[in-house]
């Protein structure tokens, strides 16, 4: 393979040239093109060359993971201005490292130097000559993140050099920056995409340059190594910290308080190289000097570039709303840059002008905007800090933005899913508290945005005020919407109206309580009485037998009693759902939860009550024995039908081809973490060949123009009917519910308006079996038949036709949401909504729009009713001059008195509220023995969405025992 890799790197070393980075000594042209005062001079020979340790000029190709942590760990061995750390293992337990670079005084005093930055960063009674002295003594700190997408190799490659570079460097310029400055270097941040993408690469490489960005060594094949381990995209996760190379990297960068924030990527081949600051819509929790900073650092950016006359832009493409990128350290204070190098994967790329793009200079634009950039910080450090010492007094005082507002999570007896809440909280070093006893406050705003006068905050709510250090990234995170600029949101309209799209590069919405499922209010005001901080409490966990215990029980509010079934069938115990809320030896125990009859296991060979515990130990869960299996009044007994016995899953996603790696990836992630049971991956074209029978639940992630051919499609189809429970999300879900494949009776909505008055009598029913009334007694009981009968069509407004409602609807679609959280209501006494309240927020993205006329389940529908007030209903009609009722959305009609609540967080433009509200999230329907249970979008996202996140758990684990027929084996 050596010989190969000569033979490869002579062959090419001609057509695309070499960096000899060894020594960064330029020619005389390209010396010129250098800032001055960072010219390449004398290198320590002590010091390992990475290119030594390469077998070639670093930028003339690709290193791998091995050789990075080869090199750095070499180099932080041999200089006395690097120290190495490794801050976290990927989940292929790959380390992932960052290096400290500075003069050795400044390494030998890092204790201090956290210490004096932790001051600044929270300076309540900090005086203003304190904060002086402190400025004065502390080095300037930039962190440089490179590649975290793996497949965006150049950072890597570049971060070899700057890191050879400061460490070696025997200039005195280098040596004095040092003395000045602390450079934290993370060459790797993604190693397991790295690998992956090296792997796919390697495969792909032929004896001649390939620079044909069409080619599979561009291109890549499925899942690309963009992703980590399991698929997600590392750069979202700084907020939810999915991953233990995100939770590493912000306790480490936590720690630092890094003035600048470097994150190198690349962007399309043919595009040219990108930097902040970024366009609209920017997030309005910024400090606000991030945009005077981002600026002064562009210019000398730019002026680098124009030295050697490469193209660059700035302000366009990527917008800075979402929080959860590297940006996320910019609400902490620092300044954040993105770089993005256009991608050239080795060799290079040929370019409209004819020209080749190498690898090389890929590596050296990155190189250039980091000696640039550290330049700029050297110069301006002082001021950075006394700029963040005045946002840090600002935001933590009372009369600053964030003084007078708290966020409130009420009590839940979900607990794993609170731990899920506060360990986020945690992660990011929020100041957190808990309700001592009840507090009153004068009014609240609830997650529909509802204000409510005179609201008492519950005893064991968590309380977390936003007058606290890390205010900016609090309400980033916890605040129910982030608003846009009015520009912004004319742009937008626009854009989308002229055919081009939404502007908007991400979501729209991402607050943490929502996507956790969690009730929260905001108050306006500062709570600071009758709280705590916040202590994880010590869990009960496992058995609490009694004597003469007839079974145990788990309650089923808690997410972790799914991972508990689970676990417990896949050891051979069999186990029990509740399907309705009882009360046993005098607890009371919700709807789905988890028991272990001993009646059940007669013949079970193990000690089960040992083996119970252990498992419910494992999992943090308290099981309770109980003795009697009557339960009082007619709430279900034991013996009866609720108490029903689980099938276990034998689960299979299918993979590859167009499925949505991130949607297959999010699922992986919760089978691996929340579940911790077998589960096989099968290759789309499997469908049409594999033996299904091995599967009772089969799941199709969210996909691009899925490839369901009419054999696989057949295959599925029987499966299903003999028994197999089939889930499908986003476009998956869309492609089944094609009028044409007669798969399911769930219709996209576009193919509804045959009969859209079939729709509404489906809501009808739904709607008024809620409201629990019945006709009036003197109809019901009359010997006459009664002539005034009360239909739900007695309305006075008709149906729009056909064309109309697709005109509507061909208007709506233009304005679906990017991605926002939607209001849903939930059906309590469907099975799969176990565990999750009458209100759920669902994250949502557009394209699926999914109907059901009735015969498939609606287990959650977008919209949830809130009653009008008389006097205001009253007026309501006054102005509509007494059209009782005449009120519909589309093909819904809405019940008297009562509106729908849709938008909860992130852009909804009203026509699309109008086009989604009453639609399917989530429908069920039944299909022979088996089932087919779409989502309209993936109900995991980002390991960032347990509220919607436990109906897929309650699918995979309980969809074989409680929605199909099972064959009773003789
Ligand atoms: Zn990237």
């Amino acid at each position: 393979m050596r010989l190969l890799t000569f033979l490869f790197i002579t062959a090419i070393g001609p057509a695309i040239g070499n960096i000899n980075a060894d020594t960064l000594k330029p020619t005389e042209s390209e010396a010129l093109k250098y800032p001055p005062s960072l010219l390449p001079g004398n290198y320590n020979p002590a010091i390992t060359t990475p290119s030594s340790v390469l077998g070639f000029p670093v930028g003339s190709r690709t290193s791998t993971t091995d050789q990075i942590v080869e090199i750095i760990t070499k180099i932080a061995s041999e200089s006395e201005r690097v120290s190495l750390t490794e801050y976290a293992r990927s989940h292929e337990d790959r380390p992932l490292y960052y290096l400290v670079i500075s003069s050795p005084e400044n390494l030998a005093r890092i204790p201090e130097v956290k210490a004096d930055l932790a001051r600044l960063a929270d300076p309540r009674g900090l005086s203003e000559a304190e904060g002086n002295t402190i400025i004065d003594r502390l080095p300037a700190v930039a962190w440089f993140g490179h590649s975290i997408h793996g497949n965006e190799a150049s950072g890597s490659d570049s971060a070899l050099i700057s890191i050879y570079h400061l460490a070696a460097s025997l200039d005195e310029d280098v040596v004095s920056m040092l003395e000045k400055e602390i450079v934290i270097i993370d060459p790797c941040m993604n190693p397991d995409g790295r690998t992956r993408f090296m792997k796919i690469m390697e495969e792909a490489r032929g004896v001649a340059p390939n620079v044909d960005d069409q080619s599979r060594l561009h291109t890549q094949s499925w899942p690309k190594g963009r992703y980590n381990h399991y698929l997600f995209d590392l750069n979202r996760d700084y907020i939810h910290g999915a991953h233990p190379e995100t939770r590493g990297k912000v306790a480490a960068m936590n720690e630092w308080y890094p003035q600048l924030v470097i994150d190198a990527h690349e962007q399309g081949a043919q595009s040219n190289y990108h930097f902040s600051p970024s366009r609209q819509p920017i997030n309005f929790n910024g400090p606000p000097q991030h945009e005077k900073w981002n600026e002064v650092f562009a210019k000398d950016q730019a002026s680098a570039f124009d030295q050697r006359g490469w193209p660059y832009f700035n302000g366009q493409n990527y917008d800075d709303l979402y929080p959860g990128y590297t940006n996320y350290s910019k609400y902490r204070g620092a300044v954040n840059i993105l770089y993005e190098q256009p991608g050239i994967d080795e060799d290079g790329v040929r370019r409209p002008d004819g020209s080749i793009l190498t690898y090389k200079e890929s590596v050296h634009h990155h190189l250039t905007s980091t000696l640039a950039n550290l330049y700029t910080l050297a110069e301006h450090s002082a001021e950075l800090y006394r700029d963040f010492l005045a946002d840090r007094r600002l935001v933590t005082s009372e009369s600053g933005p964030y003084g007078n507002r708290t966020f409130v999570v009420l009590p839940t007896r979900n607990e794993s899913r609170m731990l899920s809440f506060v360990r986020t909280m945690k992660m990011q070093g929020f100041e957190m508290f808990t309700a001592e006893g009840d507090i009153e406050v004068a009014s609240v705003t609830t997650q529909l945005g509802k204000n409510l006068s005179n609201m008492t905050i519950p005893r064991g709510s968590i309380v977390l005020p936003n007058r606290q250090p890390e205010a900016r990234l609090l309400s980033a995170m916890l605040e129910f919407d982030t608003p846009f600029t009015d520009g912004m949101m004319l742009e937008e309209r626009e854009s989308l109206l002229r055919g081009e799209g939404s502007m908007m590069y991400e979501d729209t919405a991402w607050n943490t309580t929502m996507l956790h499922g969690l009730e929260a209010w905001t108050v306006n005001a500062h709570i600071d009485q009758n709280l705590v901080h916040y202590q994880e409490a010590v869990v009960d966990s496992g058995l609490k037998d009694v004597d003469g215990s007839i079974g145990y029980i788990i309650n089923g509010d808690d997410d972790r009693s799914v991972g508990f079934a689970a676990r417990a069938m896949e050891s051979g115990i069999s186990v029990r759902v509740l399907q309705r809320a009882t009360r046993l030896d005098g607890n009371d125990w919700p709807r789905g939860s988890i028991v272990v009859s001993r009646n059940d296991h007669r013949t079970y060979d193990g000690d089960l009550a040992a083996d119970i515990g252990r498992l419910a130990d494992e999992l943090g869960l308290s099981i309770q024995g109980f003795a009697h299996g009557t339960a009082p009044g007619d709430l279900p007994d034991v013996g009866g039908r609720y108490f029903t016995r689980l099938v276990p899953p034998s689960i299979a996603f299918v993979s590859n081809g167009k499925v949505n790696p991130l949607d297959l990836g999010a699922m992986w992630h919760v089978m691996d973490t929340h579940l911790g049971i077998r589960h096989s991956q099968l290759v789309w074209k499997g469908l049409a060949k594999f033996d299904l029978r091995r599967y009772n639940v089969i799941v199709l992630p969210d996909s691009w123009e899925p490839e369901i051919s009419d054999a696989a499609l057949t295959r599925l189809s029987t499966w299903v009917k003999n028994g197999g429970t089939l889930i499908a999300n986003g476009g998956s879900a869309a492609a089944l519910s094609a009028v044409g494949r007669k798969f399911t009776s769930a219709r996209h909505i576009s193919d509804t308006f045959e009969n859209p008055g079939k729709y509404d009598l489906a809501l009808q029913r739904e709607w008024l079996a809620l409201q629990k009334t019945i006709p009036d007694d003197s109809q019901i009981w009359s010997n006459v038949v009664p002539q005034d009968v009360t239909y739900p069509w007695n309305s006075e407004s008709k149906s729009p036709g056909k064309d109309a409602l697709k005109k509507l609807d061909d208007w709506q679609k233009i304005f679906m949401p990017k991605g926002a959280v939607l209001a849903a209501r939930t059906d309590q006494k469907h099975w799969l909504t176990m565990g999750i309240g009458k209100q759920l927020p669902v994250l949502y993205r557009r394209p699926t729009v999914l109907m059901s006329d009735g015969s498939a389940d609606v287990p959650v529908r977008f919209g949830v009713l809130s009653r009008i007030g008389q006097e205001r209903w009253d007026q309501m009609q006054e102005e509509n001059e007494g059209k009782k009722s005449a009120r519909k959305i589309g093909w819904s009609t809405l019940p008297d008195q009562y509106e729908m609540n849709l938008r909860m967080s992130g852009l909804v433009w009203p026509e699309a509220a109008q086009r989604l509200v009453n639609t399917a999230y989530v429908t069920r329907e039944r299909k022979g023995n088996g089932q087919i249970i779409l989502f309209a979008y993936s109900p995991v996202f980002r390991g960032s969405t347990p509220g919607t996140g436990r109906l897929l758990l309650n699918a995979l684990i309980y969809g074989p025992g409680l929605g199909t027929s099972q064959a009773i084996i003789l």
